[in-house]
C-alpha cells in the first residue's frame, strides 16, 4: 500500500514509518520538524539521543535497503499539502502530525492559539487535499482518550444510542476534554465528520490513549533508529516518565491524589492499530471512531507499579503527590468501551513487569542525559 505518516519524526510516527517500510508497503513520511524547535524553545530533550530525521531516513536505507520518503514541510502549507498528495497518490494517510502536549497548549494565550491553529488548519489542509486530489484516499487521524473527558457513564466507541422524548438516534459522544490541545482534537473530530458526510470522505478517528514503552523491532536495530523518550514536565507522559524519574532517583511526581484514571497502550500496539485500520479502510462516506487502547490505569497504580518493579532492580523510588497543576478530577468512575479494534484482530501487550524494568534500565543507560530541573510541572491550568 501506498501510505504516508504525517509526524513521521515523531514518538509515535518514526516507529510507525519503519513498521510499514519493513513490511513492504511504500511509505513516505511528512514532517516540518517543528517538535524538535519546541524542544529548543522549552529547552528539553529526549532521554535517549534521537538522530536527525535525514539521518534516521538514510540509516533505515543502509541497514534494511527499504527507502522511505520524505516530504518536508509544514501541513499548515496548502501548496505543500496538495503537492504532497498530488504527487504520491496515497492510499491511506496516517495523521499523527500536531502539536500533542496538553501542557504546552496551556502556557498561555500564543501556546493556546497555536496548537489549535496548527492542529485544525493542518488537519483542514489534510481534507481539502483528499477531496481535490485522491478522494478515495482513507483518512486515518490521530485523536485522543481525553475527547471524552471523565463522564460518570460508560464512555462508548465514538457513538452513544440516546432516547429522548420517546424518540431515539445514534448520536457521536459527548465530549468534555481537559485542555486547549484536547479541544482542538474534538475540533478535529467535528471537522471530519462534516467532510465525510458532505464530501464523501474515508476517515478512521483513533481516539489514542496514553502511549508507553519505547522498543519496537525495527526501532532496536541500530542507534540511529532510536525512537525519543520524553520525561519533561510538558511533553513526558505517565509511565515513561515514572521509569525514568524512578532511575535516577527523582521522586516520583503524582499530581494531587492519582486517583485520576486513563487509558493506556504500548507503543507496539500502537502500530498495530495503524495497521489494522490501515488494512480494513472505512467506506467512502464513514466517519469511523476506534478507541485506540488496551488498558485503564490510575496515574497512582501507575506510580506504584513502577516503584516495585524499581525496588525489585534495588532503586529506591518513592512517590510524592504534588499540588495538581491541571483542573480535573482525582477521583472518578471511568469505564471506556475498546472492542472494534480486538475484533479486527489485535493482540494486545499489556503492561507487563518486564516492560518497566527495561524502560528503567535505559533510562538509567542515559542517566546523564536527564536534566533534573525540568521533571518538575510548571505549567498550571488556572
Ligand atoms: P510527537 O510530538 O512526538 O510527534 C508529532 C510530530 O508531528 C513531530 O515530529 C512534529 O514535528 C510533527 N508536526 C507537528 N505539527 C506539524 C505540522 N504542522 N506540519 C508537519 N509536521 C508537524 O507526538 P506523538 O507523541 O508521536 O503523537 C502523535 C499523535 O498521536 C498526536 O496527534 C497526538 O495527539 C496523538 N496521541 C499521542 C499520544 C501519546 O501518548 N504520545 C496519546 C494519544 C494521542
Amino acid at each position: 500500500m501506498k501510505i504516508i505518516i504525517a509526524g513521521g519524526d515523531g514518538f509515535c510516527g518514526w516507529p510507525t514509518a519503519l513498521y510499514f517500510s519493513e513490511r513492504g508497503h511504500e511509505v513516505a513520511i511528512v514532517d516540518n520538524c517543528i517538535r524538535r524547535e519546541w524542544d529548543k524553545e522549552l529547552g528539553i530533550h529526549s532521554l535517549t539521543p534521537i538522530a536527525t530525521l535525514q539521518e534516521r531516513l538514510a540509516a533505515w536505507k543502509e541497514i534494511s535497503g527499504k527507502e522511505i520518503r520524505l516530504y518536508y514541510g509544514d501541513l499548515q502549507d496548502y501548496d505543500f499539502v496538495r503537492h504532497v498528495f498530488e504527487e504520491f497518490e496515497p492510499e491511506a494517510f496516517v495523521h499523527f502530525a500536531e502539536q500533542r502536549s496538553a501542557p504546552y497548549s496551556m502556557i498561555d494565550r500564543e501556546h493556546a492559539v497555536f496548537t489549535q491553529v496548527n492542529n485544525v488548519v493542518g488537519t483542514l489542509n489534510v481534507l481539502f487535499a483528499i477531496k481535490e486530489t485522491v478522494p478515495d484516499c482513507h483518512l486515518i487521524k490521530l485523536g485522543t482518550m481525553g475527547e471524552y473527558g471523565t463522564p460518570n457513564i460508560d464512555i462508548e466507541e465514538g457513538y452513544i444510542r440516546i432516547q429522548h422524548k420517546g424518540r431515539e438516534d445514534v448520536l457521536p459522544y459527548p465530549k468534555q476534554p481537559f485542555s486547549f490541545y484536547h479541544l482542538s482534537k474534538v475540533h478535529d473530530s467535528h471537522n471530519i465528520m462534516f467532510t465525510c458526510k458532505a464530501w464523501g470522505i474515508r476517515a478512521t478517528d483513533l481516539n489514542q490513549g496514553v502511549v508507553y514503552g519505547l522498543w519496537t523491532d525495527e526501532t532496536r536495530r541500530d542507534e540511529r533508529l532510536y525512537n525519543r523518550v520524553d520525561y519533561d514536565g510538558v511533553f513526558g507522559t505517565a509511565l515513561n516518565r515514572f521509569c525514568v524519574q524512578a532511575a535516577v532517583g527523582h521522586p516520583l511526581t503524582v499530581y494531587g491524589k492519582g486517583g485520576q484514571t486513563r487509558a493506556f497502550l504500548d507503543i507496539r500496539d500502537t502500530l498495530q492499530c495503524i495497521e489494522l485500520a490501515a488494512l480494513h479502510p472505512a467506506d467512502r462516506g464513514e466517519f469511523r471512531v476506534f478507541n485506540q487502547f488496551t488498558e485503564q490505569f490510575s496515574v497512582l497504580q501507575l506510580a506504584e507499579r513502577v516503584q516495585k518493579v524499581a525496588r525489585e532492580m534495588g532503586l529506591d523510588a518513592h512517590i510524592e503527590h504534588l499540588p495538581n497543576p491541571r483542573v480535573e478530577k482525582e477521583e472518578h468512575y471511568y469505564n471506556a468501551v475498546h472492542t472494534k479494534l480486538l475484533d479486527l484482530g489485535l493482540k494486545p501487550h499489556y503492561l507487563s513487569d518486564e516492560l518497566i524494568s527495561e524502560l528503567i534500565q535505559t533510562a538509567t543507560r542515559y542517566r546523564d542525559r536527564v536534566d533534573f530541573d525540568v521533571i518538575r510541572p510548571k505549567v498550571t491550568w488556572r
